[in-house]
């Protein structure tokens, strides 16, 4: 019992120091008892909603130790209101100021970045790999050197030297890369994607902080995935990257034909560089651009099939130069045989029109 007493001195002093509750420190307590990590150092990074800690695995073999990240949700009371938007039902919780209900739902974000992250990483997108979860407490892969420091946030990363405009560019072009792994083969928009959630190194880009990340066919991920595509683009002109259009990249992110891996994927982006129409050029080019993406980005997305306004009208535009403009019209592709099914069967309620009522006649008989 001696070395669990020794144990217990070290999870106390180390957490103590971190102004943890008891209950925290009873979880964090556990995961060195059973080996998840040896030592839990200072944090990385106290933010708002969780702090993120530095651990250490020690290796009875000798071999070097391994590092880790723990991420330990707060269950203070406030924080938690503006995230009630990402959450389907939000109704579970109305009652959110009571503190059972703030650890539980703590224990469902962390639930929640837990099995994102898995999805991440099991999809080879470069991200945190997720080890262990006890309630509002994630340990997951750290990302930084052996030296124990994290690696800088794309807000921090420095790239110098002559090409640094390149590796700008070619960032960028990853980025998008990512982002349509994300949708395609995690069916995930990640929801809060910045240059505060993507770790930067050796010309690498990894995603972190998926906790508010939703399934596209979350009723607000299309709006959710036109915020990311605005901040990434924000950002990266910002870097002096010549950015391909919002409408574009939302184009790209969500075809459902296409590449899902690199090069492919890369290569894909280049020939939107390609085939985009030229502009003016100088000042005028550029007025044009912020306009089109002002736009795209206050145009009405359908999420779900019944807002899609007159949806065989709209089907009727797809392939024509009309179709073109329709914002959605890769979604549309997919679920164009659903919606005509699902039109007879509403036909009942909506007082239909004369086109509806002879459409239903038809596909009735
Ligand atoms: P928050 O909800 O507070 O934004 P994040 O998941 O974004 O939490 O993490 C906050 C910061 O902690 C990140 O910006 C990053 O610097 C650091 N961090 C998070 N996860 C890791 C990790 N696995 N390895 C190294 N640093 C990390
Ligand atoms: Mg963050």
């Amino acid at each position: 019992k001696q070395s669990g007493g020794r144990e217990k001195d070290k999870a106390d002093r180390a957490t103590s120091e971190l102004v943890l509750d008891q209950r925290t420190r009873m979880i964090l307590l556990q995961m060195i008892n059973r080996g998840v990590v040896s030592e839990i150092h200072g944090a990385i990074s106290t933010g708002k909603e969780a702090n993120v800690y530095g651990a250490v695995l020690h290796l009875e073999d000798g071999s070097p130790s391994i590092q880790r990240a723990i991420k330990v949700y707060k269950t203070s009371i406030l924080v938690f209101k503006d995230r009630e938007r990402y959450i389907t039902g939000e109704h579970r919780f109305k009652s959110g100021s009571e503190k059972g209900n703030n650890r539980k739902m703590v224990k469902l974000w962390a639930e929640k970045e837990f099995r994102n992250l898995r999805r991440l990483h099991s999809a080879g997108i470069a991200c945190p790999e997720p080890l262990k979860l006890k309630l509002h407490v994630l340990v997951m892969e750290f990302l930084g050197d052996k030296r124990g420091y994290a690696y800088p946030r794309l807000r921090d990363a420095r790239l110098e030297g002559e090409d640094a405009e390149k590796q700008w560019r070619d960032l960028y072009i990853q980025l998008l890369g990512i982002m349509r792994r994300l949708y395609q083969v995690c069916k995930l928009v990640h929801a809060d994607l910045s240059e505060y959630n993507i770790l930067y190194n050796d010309n690498k880009l990894y995603i972190i902080d998926v906790s508010q990340s939703v399934e596209h066919d979350h009723p607000r991920a299309l709006e959710f995935l036109r915020m990311d595509i605005k901040n990434v683009g924000d950002y990266f002109r910002r870097q002096g990257v010549d950015t391909l259009q919002d409408r574009t990249i939302f184009n790209f992110i969500t075809a459902p034909d296409g590449p899902v891996e690199e090069p492919a994927l890369s290569q894909a982006v280049e020939h939107l560089y390609e085939v985009r129409p030229a502009a003016a050029g100088g000042d005028a080019e550029a007025a044009e651009l912020e306009v089109d993406n002002e736009v795209f980005r206050n145009q009405y997305i359908p999420q779900t099939l019944e807002e899609v306004y007159d949806i065989e009208k709209d089907a009727q535009k797809l392939g024509t130069a009309q179709g073109e403009q329709l914002v959605y019209r890769n979604l549309l592709a997919d679920q164009v045989v659903l919606s005509k099914e699902q039109k007879v069967e509403g036909d009942e309620e909506s007082g239909s029109s004369e086109e509806s009522e002879e459409e239903g006649a038809s596909l009735g008989s």
